[in-house]
């Protein structure tokens, strides 16, 4: 039998191999798309397997299940945060962050702000984009976007390195392709101190498809470390 280290390791390696098929297929041989390996439920000794293995780039959802398994990660792990995050949450996991993904209201943009200065740091984040307007999701619609953008633009210790997006599990191609057009027109439209790098866009289920409209950055649990066991 297998082990589940073994799993891995094949999951990994076909994820990779996905990843590259899709960036022959439709992007330029120059484009980097990044593997985020998201952790939730997962643990630590099978992400530090993954990290070995490259995907030494991880996603958190939950600050405190982040905070029960930091100290055990591989510290040359870079992480983001990609879930929901509540205000009185950030000054957590400030000092940890490379990037959090998941802004999706000024308040919270202002507390990061905020934070950021108290550690003395310029925390780069992503906005995420609510692209189906679905109730049940967080994220900023797309109409409010631009005004939070500016809004954004002005805090100090903030910078905006691009957007973020969960579509809608049915019919996600169409709301991809959506996306994609919102990122391009934000990027061109080279407004002051937002930065557009980074689309991170596509899941286990539709990471191909993805980046076909123009991810760099894909978030990928299931694929790779198996089913999550909620408890
Ligand atoms: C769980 C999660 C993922 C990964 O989802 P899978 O379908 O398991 O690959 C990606 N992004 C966010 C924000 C998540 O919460």
């Amino acid at each position: 039998m297998k082990t589940d280290f073994e799993y891995i390791t094949e999951n990994y390696n076909r994820i990779c191999y996905e990843i590259e098929e899709a960036k022959v297929k439709y992007r330029n041989k120059e484009d980097t798309i990044e593997l985020m390996a998201v952790t939730k439920t997962v643990p630590p000794e099978a992400v530090n397997h993954a990290i070995a293995l490259g995907a030494n780039l991880l996603g958190e959802n939950r600050v405190q299940e982040y905070e029960s398994k930091k100290d055990f990660y591989n510290p040359t792990a870079r992480v983001h945060f990609i879930g929901h995050l509540q205000t009185n949450k950030v000054k957590y996991i400030i000092d940890d962050m490379e990037l959090i993904q998941s802004v999706d209201s000024l308040r919270l943009a202002a507390e990061i702000d905020r934070q950021a200065k108290r550690v003395s740091k310029i925390q780069d984040v992503l906005v995420e984009v609510n692209i189906g307007d679905e109730a049940s999701k967080s994220g900023v619609s797309p109409d409010e976007l631009e005004n939070l953008l500016m809004e954004m633009a002005v805090m100090g210790n903030i910078r905006v390195k691009g957007l973020m997006t969960i579509p809608p599990p049915q019919s996600s191609e169409k709301f991809l392709y959506k996306m994609q057009e919102i990122y391009l027109d934000i990027s061109s439209k080279n407004m002051d101190n937002i930065n557009m790098d980074i689309l991170s866009m596509g899941m286990s289920g539709d990471f191909a498809k993805a980046i076909q409209y123009g991810s760099n950055l894909v978030r990928i649990g299931t694929a790779l470390f198996g089913a999550r066991n909620y408890v």
